[in-house]
């Protein structure tokens, strides 16, 4: 694996993306939140934000990330049903507080 060496795509004279958490709705920088991947591989932490797929994001109140993995908030933002090795997998990636 190691580290991807894209190249940066960012523009200075762009405004920082914005994006949404599902949960909370709270709109924070692309950077502050994490992004959730659907993949073939299951749902995936991409902390690159440069992995192809459908993506949701979540910021990393703990409460949010309880809500989106008991519920079905992040399947439905994905379009996918959670399966229990997903839902596994993102308890793990879960920001520490
Ligand atoms: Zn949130």
């Amino acid at each position: 694996m190691g580290f991807p060496m894209n190249q940066e795509r960012q523009r200075r004279t762009k405004p920082l993306p914005i994006r949404t958490c599902i949960v909370c709705r709270e709109k924070n920088s692309k950077r502050a939140l994490i992004r959730l991947v659907r993949t073939g591989q299951g749902i995936q932490v991409d902390p690159s934000g440069k992995l192809e797929g459908r993506g949701a994001y979540l910021c990393d109140r703990e409460s949010c990330w309880d809500r989106a993995l008991s519920g079905d908030l992040l399947g439905r933002a994905l379009r996918v049903s959670l399966t229990a090795e997903d839902r596994e997998r993102l308890k793990q990636a879960k920001p520490q507080p």
